[in-house]
């Protein structure tokens, strides 16, 4: 096939992958053409005041402070006698406009509102605001205006600062919430003169909005835990009193204005918000005013066991728990005016102060307005899949919606508002959940339809790696191969190892807070000055530099230390106040500029410039680091220096001729044509690693989360002002920095080893889709279960996503290539118990896609025949392949003690018949086994169960067999890899004096010991902890589904056949 044709293939294959991502899971929620529905009784409130505190947690409000007082005193007290409070829980991301569009529109706004920009609106929507008749706000440019722009006609009204005044290193945020806290009284000051102002704020159905960012931005420039955030909340609390107080005056103490305080999203210690911590999930509602129940105290404990109560001492308050999205149905209700027609908020009754008949009608126009939805996305649902395969949602059919709103009707006219009220609050959560439905209809299908598709681009890739570049056959000495194996192998560990450290002292350097900017980059650039150096102390000897050289190398590590000092020096001037040193932001941007040019003055000698691109990479990393991760580069280059060398080395073992000194080798050579080599099991390894620390290299510096949560700390050395943009590329490049080091010390790797790139190129491919495909299964789980956030979710349903889904990918390669290797070679009764195993693992792989579907949806949608099934599998294959393990062995044992003349009567035939016969028993017999044993014990709810795999109890039944099988498996096991291992020590030792006829035994015994190895790898530790389990069934059962997953990983076994092919003649002159 042609590069240009497979190119152009493998292209289009990527994209349509890439597109069918969006397609699947990037699709909006909402629909469109619902008409608003209205309460049909007087609301109680006329007007409401929005207060939102950016960023506020939860604790941070309603902790008290030492001395047993509040830090936000009028809440407090608001708490305490006229209000109502409670937690709102947010959903990720928890950013400000998607909390914003939560509270105000109550949707939750999904992720293609990421791939639209978030400064755009992704869709036109309906909003509390564009409901009402007028609405003021006051706050931050980037959020006043989507809503503004999203209304209909010009009823909202905004009122923002500029954007430079965002300046995150300003003296003080809180500037902000003042800002907005004035500007609102002098709009009620000119109400009083301004005639037409002030009849317009008369009316009814009003809403002013006050945005009070400061608490946002005060938490990232200096953590929630410091004085600067906890006094701008003290701040706002004032802010907020003056405030009511002014409102009150103004409409005369009418009575007829309801509060809403809340936040949209927390924050996590260390001063960012983006993903799902309950610090960042977490966030205050206060609610008092025109038609709001007032404090009510409570002596019983509250259905509520996380602690908060008793941490913030109000467990003699009555607390009510909200989603975020329920707010907004709230404040529709309170003023009267239609639920915005997108909103999936619930109406949190126990708000209410008002009569039963209010209550049960504005909770009926709740379900009403929810059901417009569900039928709306029915329909859309109807007309683009084909009649025949629409399946409708079966707990809200046409007739069923009919029945349940005309009841509801009925109960409501009949006065019996406690029942309406029920009804209508079922009749939401089926609305709801059908939503979801349709919402993910056809996402099995097609998720399906592209992993296939996948797979088969994956695999065929194999293919050509296999057929134009491998030797599987040929390998000139086995025993050399297996001895530079385990010898590479040893190294291997330890890489990993070392390479686990940076990973570490990345990931916790992240958490601490990282006032300790000075220390790590001062470390940091020693540690880079200290390598520099080793390295032009070493090859002084070797390779002498050039003049030009070495000066370029001292000006550079002159540089460095420049480079480590800037950080300490901005971060110091900034916490006096004294805003961004002039020369430090010239440094800065003059180094980044820098790093592109400088390296390209080198000389092209492979370690020369490997040393100059790393020199200026360090030098901008330190600037944008805060903390730890500054060591992350040095450490990295460490590890690359070391990979480089070992790879070496290793083609030094083996002997490859026309290979060159490494120091010499220039570094933008063309490689030679004529001296590529075939690939190799090494490059297989070589692409390994290079994806691995790709990986390392991606997560070292934790910064996807500085991305995503945006830390704004490490840009501090380059500008100070708000600028989503230059910020923004600036993370990029501290995050592409790691990627550009790995990337050239495997180009260096490359020239090295002399290989074309185009075979190196399709391996990466291979592994890298390969990670792409489980990548989106993962998220697959985590969009689903971020949609049905109301299902309880399992925290291990992840860690056996990721096991199974691993398995079932590398099971099916290995079985592939296995059976193209096995093609012609039935020969010996070896081969036919090796061919059962290939069948038990085809059928367990045949299952586990119906395992990763459950673990991905968290609800079994098959019949409970099909789980048991599914599940007694597992087991099958597990003690199937345990039995083919054994006689393998056993009979790879007696060959060697030469005991197989009884063997030898044992024909193909008959090996073929035994198998055969033991098939039809284990097919028939064991679905009969789960029919009848599976589930007995679970009671007569099965048929409705959306759980699966949950049969623990049922080993109960034959306890004493348990232990008896999982005793004589471990011991079995042990028994024969210790024969093995030691069948291997003798051959070993014979080998060593020379060739003999133990060659063809060899191989065969190696195998073996792999067998044997796996054996012990995967089965022991499960039947060990089965000892322990079957006494403690109720409390591990979860544990125990991970453990038993970890037994699949013998779908592997068929990978210890490649190239370890044996070697069926002597080969004289070796070792
Ligand atoms: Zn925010
Ligand atoms: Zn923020």
């Amino acid at each position: 096939m042609r590069m240009i044709t497979f190119f152009l293939v493998g292209l289009t294959v990527h994209v349509v992958f890439f597109f069918s991502i969006f397609d699947i899971y990037f699709t909006s929620p909402l629909v469109h053409g619902m008409t608003p529905k209205n309460t049909p009784l007087t609301p109680p409130a006329s007007r409401l005041v929005l207060f939102v505190g950016d960023g506020l947690r939860a604790d941070s409000l309603f902790t008290l402070l030492q001395n047993g007082s509040s830090r936000a005193p009028y809440l407090r007290s608001v708490i305490e006698d006229k209000g109502t409070w409670g937690v709102s829980h947010t959903r990720v991301p928890t950013e400000s406009r998607p909390g914003h569009v939560a509270l105000i529109a109550g949707f939750y706004e999904d992720v293609s509102a990421v791939a639209k920009g978030w400064k755009e609106n992704p869709v036109e929507f309906d909003s509390v605001f564009n409901e009402s008749r007028h609405t003021w706000c006051w706050g931050s440019p980037d959020i006043l205006p989507m809503f503004a722009k999203g209304a209909s006609g010009d009823h909202v009204y905004t009122h923002t600062y500029p954007a430079e005044e965002e300046d995150f290193a300003s003296t003080d945020a809180s500037r902000l919430d003042s800002w907005v806290f004035t500007q609102v009284k002098s709009f009620f000051q000119s109400a009083k003169s301004n005639s037409s102002l002030r009849a317009s704020l008369l009316e009814d159905k009003n809403v002013l909005f006050l945005h009070l960012l400061g608490i946002d931005t005060n938490g990232h420039a200096h953590r929630p835990m410091s004085q600067e955030y906890l006094d701008n909340i003290a701040l706002v609390d004032t802010g907020v009193a003056e405030l009511v107080s002014i409102v009150e005056d103004f409409f005369g103490h009418d009575g007829r204005t309801a509060y809403v305080f809340t936040s949209d999203h927390g924050m996590t210690n260390w001063g960012s918000h983006g993903a799902g911590h309950p610090s960042e999930t977490l966030t205050p509602l206060v609610v008092w005013g025109a038609g709001v129940q007032k404090a009510h105290r409570v002596t019983e404990p509250q259905p509520y066991d996380d602690g908060f109560l008793q941490d913030w001492k109000l467990e003699h308050l009555r607390r009510v728990d909200v989603n975020q999205a329920d707010i907004a149905t709230l404040m529709a209700s309170l003023i009267g005016v239609p639920i915005p027609v997108n909103s999936v908020g619930v109406l949190p009754l126990l708000y209410l102060n008002n009569t039963d008949q209010f209550k049960a009608e504005s909770l009926y126009t709740n379900a009403i307005q929810i059901l417009e939805q569900f039928k709306m996305k029915m329909i859309q649902k109807k007309e683009t899949t084909l009649s025949f395969l629409f399946t409708p949602y079966p707990l809200l059919t046409e007739s069923k919606q009919a029945e349940f709103t005309h009841k509801a009707r009925i109960l409501i006219q009949l006065e019996k508002y406690e029942d309406a009220i029920s009804l209508c609050q079922s009749l939401i959560s089926h609305a709801l959940e059908g939503l979801v439905y349709y919402h993910t209809y056809d996402r099995f299908f097609l998720g399906c339809s592209v992993v296939l598709g996948f797979v088969g681009w994956t695999s065929y890739v194999v293919l050509i790696i296999l057929k134009t570049h491998a030797s599987l056959n040929r390998h000139p000495s086995l025993l050399k191969q297996v001895v530079s194996f385990f010898h590479r192998a040893m190294l291997t560990v330890g890489l990993a190892v070392l390479s686990l450290w940076p990973f570490l002292s990345g990931i916790f350097g992240k958490a601490k807070v990282t006032y300790d900017v000075c220390l790590h980059s001062a470390c940091a650039g020693l540690l880079t000055l200290f390598t520099s150096a080793c390295y032009m102390w070493s090859s002084r000897q070797r390779a002498p530099l050039h003049l030009s050289d070495r000066q370029q190398f001292v000006t550079q590590m002159l540089h460095v230390t420049v480079c480590a000092y800037v950080p300490y020096l901005t971060h110091s001037s900034l916490q006096q106040k004294q805003g961004l040193p002039l020369l430090n932001q010239i440094i800065s941007w003059a180094t980044l500029a820098s790093s592109m040019v400088v390296p390209l003055l080198s000389s092209t000698r492979i370690f020369h410039r490997l040393l100059s691109i790393f020199l200026s990479l360090t030098a901008t990393y330190l600037l944008l680091s805060t903390g730890s991760e500054a060591l992350f580069p040095p450490v990295l280059s460490w590890l690359m220096f070391v990979w480089i060398n070992i790879e070496q080395e290793a083609m030094l073992a083996q002997g490859v001729s026309g290979r060159q000194e490494l120091s010499t080798i220039d570094f933008s050579a063309n490689i030679d044509i004529t001296k590529i080599r075939q690939l190799k099991l090494d490059d297989i390894r070589r692409s390994y690693f290079f994806v691995f620390f790709i990986i390392t290299a991606f997560f070292g510096t934790g910064n996807i989360a500085s991305i995503n949560s945006f830390d704004p700390a490490s840009v501090y050395c380059f500008l100070t002002v708000f600028n989503p943009f230059i910020m923004g590329g600036l993370m990029m490049w501290k995050v592409i920095i790691p990627f550009i080091i790995v990337m050239c010390s495997f180009e260096t790797i490359q020239v090295a080893t002399q290989l074309s790139s185009r075979s190196l190129f399709l391996i990466v491919l291979v592994i890298s889709d390969l990670m792409a495909l489980m990548n989106t299964t993962i998220s697959q789980s985590m969009q689903t279960t971020a949609m049905t956030h109301q299902l309880v979710k399992n925290k291990y349903h992840s860690a056996l996503l990721v096991i199974y889904s691993v398995v079932l990918l590398t099971g099916t390669i290995s079985l592939s290539l296995m059976i193209y290797i096995m093609k012609s070679n039935i020969k010996s009764v070896t081969s036919i118990a090796v061919l059962n195993l290939i069948f038990t693992h085809f059928i367990f792989l045949l299952t586990v896609p119906f395992r990763i579907y459950y673990y991905c949806a968290h609800k079994w949608i098959f019949s409970m025949g099909w789980c048991k099934t599914v599940s007694s599998m597992i087991h099958t294959h597990m003690y199937m392949s345990f039995i083919f393990y054994v006689i393998i062995l056993i009979m790879r044992l007696m060959a060697f003690y030469n005991k197989d003349q009884w063997i030898s009567c044992f024909q193909r035939i008959h090996a073929l018949l035994v198998s055969a016969v033991v098939w039809i028993v284990v097919l028939v017999t064991v679905p009969c086994i789960t029919a009848f044993s599976y589930g007995k014990r679970q009671g007569g709810h099965e048929n409705n169960s959306t759980h699966c795999f949950q049969f623990g109890k049922d080993i109960e039944i034959a306890r004493v067999f348990n232990y008896i099988t999982s005793t004589v498996i471990i011991v079995v096991a042990i028994v024969l890899t210790a024969l093995q291992a030691n069948v291997f020590r003798i051959l070993y030792r014979k080998d060593r004096h020379g060739c003999t006829s133990q060659q063809q035994d060899f191989g065969a015994q190696f195998k073996s010991l792999c067998f044997a190895l796996i054996m012990v790898i995967c089965f022991i530790p499960y039947h060990m902890f089965r000892l322990y389990y079957i006494d403690n069934i109720d409390s591990m059962q979860e544990i125990n589904e991970v453990f038993l997953s970890m037994t699949t990983f013998n779908c592997l076994d068929m990978l210890t056949f490649m190239g370890r092919r044996t070697c069926y003649r002597c080969c004289p002159g070796k070792i």
